[in-house]
């Protein structure tokens, strides 16, 4: 049991908690609570705990408090912490906490990713910066062209662990973590703990401490989760009649594929029903952050996406996370609704299920030991499939 209720019980100094209390921060969340005493007192650690859990925060606390209380060692000048996550998204937005929690600190971090130009993270990379965030193509691909060495890591954290192995970042990881020195404090964060990660875990972790925040209670508990069962002919009809609901202000649309993705963005856009974007794997980087800020902003009311293009979107104040399309792997149910609800806020899931995804309902069922409750009438309940439904 953990009994920490406030930040003032973590050891964590003046500048940082300083920064929280500008955040607005008061209570740390139950990661946090757990990891940061582990961390602190230079624990290697496996945390089972996906985003929305205030993981980011978990790990960067300690890792800036670490930076701040001792200086460069000797004749080494590349970074100091390194962070790896599988997408630029997802990068960028451990930046920004860096950015955020480090704010009254003298430490500079940066970020390097695939799909853009590589001189200005080169520039980031050689003015000194000690916090490298990076996604592993990209640094595998600097460290083989001379740009950065890893001799000066003291602090290694990979993030969303199993999503990178399922996106292929295997290899690029096992050789960025040889070139780190074997003194270091080492931190794996996961959602899911597949045999892949146990021993990937094996390999790099020394006597790690494991904390485990359990999403899927968590979740269920804060989420209000419902299922309407629909044709999926009338789904995009549904769409437009559940978000006549002006309480639906900042809606995160899920569908399975790209091009559904961008169908279900269209039909919102022609009808006028509200202001939406597709977010996926095919847009240009520079197109998937116009959309973010947009949605960010509020001037993007619904933003539809994968579940990989939405993998680490931090965005506070999801009201609704709808789920046009069930996943066929119950465990991406659970991250998608815990897009909504973070932080303790309430937060509201509503699932399309055709007849055809019925398995999948029941999948997720299973795995969040719950029941979503049902929508019995909504103007496409009972209703036949109707060839003109589409038009
Ligand atoms: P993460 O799981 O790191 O992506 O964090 C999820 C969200 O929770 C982010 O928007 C953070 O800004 C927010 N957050 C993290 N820690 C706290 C906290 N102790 N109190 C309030 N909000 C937090």
């Amino acid at each position: 049991m953990n009994t920490i209720s406030s930040f003032a019980q973590l050891d964590i100094i003046d500048p940082i908690r300083r920064a929280l209390h500008t955040e607005g921060y008061r209570v740390p969340t139950p990661i946090q609570a757990q990891a940061i005493p582990l961390l602190l007192a230079g624990r290697d650690l496996l945390g089972c705990a996906q985003t929305g859990t205030g993981k980011t925060a978990a790990f960067a606390i300690p890792i800036l408090t670490r930076l701040a209380a001792s200086a460069r060692r000797d004749g080494l000048r590349g970074p100091r912490a390194l962070v790896l996550a599988p997408t630029r998204e997802l990068a960028s937005q451990i930046g920004d906490s860096f950015a955020t929690y480090g704010r009254n600190l003298p430490l500079r971090h940066v970020v390097v990713f695939g799909g853009v130009g590589q001189k200005p993270q080169v520039d980031g990379i050689r003015r000194g910066a000690e916090i490298l965030v990076a996604t592993p193509g990209r640094l595998l691909d600097l460290m083989q062209q001379g740009h950065v060495r890893l001799d000066a890591v003291e602090a290694l954290v990979l993030d969303e662990g199993d999503r990178m192995l399922d996106m292929g970042f295997i290899q690029p990881i096992r050789r960025i973590v040889a070139a780190t020195p074997r003194q270091r404090q080492t931190m794996l964060f996961s959602a899911t703990l597949p045999p892949d990660i146990v021993a990937l875990a094996g390999g790099m972790l020394r006597n790690p401490a494991t904390v485990s925040v359990t999403p899927t209670a968590s979740t269920a508990e804060k989420v209000s989760q419902w299922v309407l069962h629909v044709q999926s002919a009338h789904k995009r009809n549904l769409l437009a009649e559940v978000l006549r609901d002006r309480a639906m202000a900042r809606v995160l649309v899920f569908t399975r594929t790209k091009h559904g993705a961008n169908r279900v963005a269209e039909h919102l856009n022609r009808g006028r029903v509200c202001t939406a974007e597709a977010i996926h794997g095919n847009k240009s980087q520079s197109a998937r952050e116009r959309a973010l800020a947009g949605f960010k902003k509020g001037s993007v009311r619904v933003l539809v996406a994968t579940d990989i293009a939405s993998r680490g979107i931090d965005v506070d104040g999801i009201t609704h996370v709808i789920n046009f399309e069930l996943p066929n792997e119950p465990e991406n149910y659970v991250h998608r609704i815990g897009r909504t609800g973070r932080a303790g806020a309430a937060g509201i899931a509503l699932s399309f299920c055709d007849p055809s995804e019925r398995t999948f309902l029941r999948d997720i069922e299973r795995l969040t030991h719950a029941r979503l409750r049902v929508v019995e009438s909504h103007p496409y309940s009972g209703q036949p499939r109707s060839p003109d439904a589409t038009t």
